[in-house]
């Protein structure tokens, strides 16, 4: 089954992101918010992104335009049962993705492919309370969209073959890299790499290093781009702590017990660069200031 149009929930970080990309790929895309302010900040930063694009050359301004022509936005979700998939980006509670799946499946055809980009909720789960749990898959994109390569494709226990073909051949137009996970908690990326930092929480928490020593150590000695501590604050403590309480009751393993350090930091409202403080402050002007 070949792809056309395509039908996004959640204008939010991730929705629109998955938007841009979209429609650069050529795709019709409809976009969908609860909320109006998130629909006109998402035109706002997809126009503001796709223009840093063409400013350094890595798309023309004809192929801006074109992409910004394929986006339709409306606060009404209806509006976006008859693209041929749908990829369900709001906000990561169960209650919400289902609620926003049983409105949409009177209005589908047959053949529609519905997905999610949860980050931790299980596919199988939220396919078996749908009618068609054999069209329904993980859509796992990466932040920030335009810029990372991987998708993420996570079959459901029922998932059938044409329907993963389709979502990897969408996946091959958008110029992205398509990686396979079963449905496990946290699927891949998510299952190496925050037991990572939460063990760089605890590496702080046991005093072996300071935040500056941890994340040089990481950089310089085992090559990553970002300290994991640095990483952290990018990605938010709060998302980095759900992560770990999903793999911990998920698992049911104490290796992947949330460092009580990475708990506090959260229950302060530290939560990284969201709010201006993590593992570093980033009020001044200056370089960020380690608050440990
Ligand atoms: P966000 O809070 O930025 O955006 C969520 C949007 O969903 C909001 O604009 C909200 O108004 C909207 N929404 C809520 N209920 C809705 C409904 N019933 N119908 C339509 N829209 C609704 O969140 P985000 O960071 O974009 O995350 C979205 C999804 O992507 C989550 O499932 C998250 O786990 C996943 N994800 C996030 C990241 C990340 O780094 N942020 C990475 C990969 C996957």
């Amino acid at each position: 089954m070949e792809i056309g149009s395509i039908g996004i929930v959640g204008a939010g970080q991730m929705g629109n992101g998955i938007a841009h990309v979209c429609a650069l790929a050529g795709y019709d895309v409809t976009l969908t918010d609860v909320r109006q302010d998130a629909l006109d900040a998402a035109r706002q930063t997809i126009t503001r992104n796709l223009d840093r694009q063409v400013s350094r050359e890595k798309i023309t301004a004809d192929a801006r335009d074109a992409a910004l022509a394929k986006i339709r936005m409306t606060a009404t979700l209806i509006d976006t049962a008859s693209s041929d998939l749908i990829i369900e980006a709001a906000t990561e509670r169960e209650s919400v993705k289902q609620a926003i799946f049983e409105d949409l499946v009177p209005h589908l055809a047959p053949q529609t492919i519905l997905t999610s980009n949860t980050s931790s909720i299980s596919i199988t789960r939220l396919g078996s309370r749908t009618d068609r749990p054999q069209k329904f898959m993980g859509f796992h994109f990466m932040n920030p969209v335009p810029v990372m390569q991987l998708v993420e494709l996570i079959r459901g226990i029922a998932t059938d073959a044409e329907t993963f073909a389709a979502c990897e051949a969408v996946v091959t137009r958008l110029g992205k890299q398509a990686a396979t996970a079963e449905d496990f908690p946290a699927f891949i990326v998510n299952r190496i790499l925050m037991p990572m930092i939460n063990e760089a929480v605890y590496t702080l928490y046991e005093g072996v290093g300071t935040i500056t020593s941890i994340d040089t150590s990481m950089k310089l000695g085992a090559n990553h781009p970002m300290g994991p501590l640095e990483l952290a604050d990018f990605i938010g403590l709060d998302t980095c702590l759900a992560i770990m309480n999903v793999l911990h009751d998920g698992l049911a393993d104490t290796k992947y017990r949330p460092c009580p350090l990475l708990v506090k930091y959260v229950e302060a409202g530290w939560l990284g660069r969201k709010t201006q403080r993590g593992f570093y402050d980033y009020r001044g002007d200056g370089d960020p200031i380690p608050t440990r």
